[in-house]
């Protein structure tokens, strides 16, 4: 299986030199799973150029793009997803544990004044699936969802392929302050032994006071989250749109640092556009 990066931020887009290396797009992950299968999480700004991507390589198989909500920073990529131009293309748009109908909204963002193509006159095929009882299987691929702790929901999943599995977890308050939707023992059971982890990492604890209840996760509860499920390889992910690069190569370092001292076993990475991460058996 191979992850690649196409849109790493949160909440808003934020490119300039400041932000240059790591990426401003906002969020986006292509995994292309080893029977072929392509998957990808979330159409923020980092889809337009998987697309051109895909256009580029004659890739016309089924597309499987999950959301994991439909803030805009996760959707608003998918009216310049170039595949969603070509005929005889299937787009599957899937989600868990959100209301079916608002689905829609990845499509119904495409309309007047917002966007001069009707998002129903598409010339790919678009569908609009729900995953059921938390399970899905697609090729030799199995698919396992769980209840994201964020304002107005929303989905994690885990994939699990005969070589290796990863999981992407994003918008996600592992320690809110109202009872959560999902308890921190449940995500520890729901990530046991997983290969690759990609977790919200958005705040560092001095911004605890102010962010308690937004919907997102501290990055020392993320490391301590990888210790306690034994996860392999950790990617923080879901970056704050004003953290700039160089704050991020001192986080990649602290983390490495405390994760060295506390489970060795677990290698830990800053999401980073363009960056292809290969899962084979780890
Ligand atoms: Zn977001
Ligand atoms: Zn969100």
């Amino acid at each position: 299986m191979q992850i690649k990066f196409y849109g790493v931020r949160g909440s808003i887009a934020s490119p300039g030199k400041e932000t240059v290396r790591y990426g401003g797009n906002t969020s986006c992950v292509f995994v292309e799973a080893d029977d072929g299968t392509l998957f990808i999480f979330d159409a923020g700004t980092g889809i337009r150029k998987l697309g051109e991507d895909l256009i580029a390589q004659e890739l016309s198989k089924e597309i499987n793009l999950l959301f994991s909500h439909y803030h805009w920073d996760h959707i608003q990529g998918f009216p310049f997803f170039l595949p969603a131009y070509k005929k005889n293309q299937v787009i599957n748009l899937l989600t868990a544990h959100l209301k079916d109908v608002n689905a829609h909204a990845v499509l119904t963002q495409m309309t007047n004044p917002h966007f001069p193509v009707p998002g129903d006159k598409l010339e790919a095929r678009v569908i609009l699936l729900s995953i059921d009882n938390n399970k899905l299987e697609i090729g030799e691929n199995k698919i396992y969802s769980r209840s994201l702790n964020h304002p107005g929901g929303g989905s994690a999943y885990r994939l699990e392929t005969p070589r290796g599995s990863m999981a992407y977890v994003t918008d996600n308050e592992l320690d809110p302050p109202k009872p959560p939707v999902t308890a921190y023992q449940e995500w520890v059971d729901f990530l046991k032994n997983v290969d690759c982890l990609i977790h919200d990492a958005m705040y560092l604890d001095e911004d605890l006071e102010k962010i308690h209840g937004w919907g997102h996760s501290l990055i020392s509860q993320v490391l301590q989250l990888a210790v306690d499920a034994k996860i392999k390889k950790l990617i923080l992910f879901h970056h704050d749109p004003a953290r700039t690069d160089a704050q991020l190569d001192q986080i990649g370092k602290d983390s490495r640092k405390w994760m060295k001292h506390h489970y060795p076993a677990c290698k830990v990475y800053i999401a980073k556009e363009g960056d292809i991460h290969t899962i084979i058996d780890l």
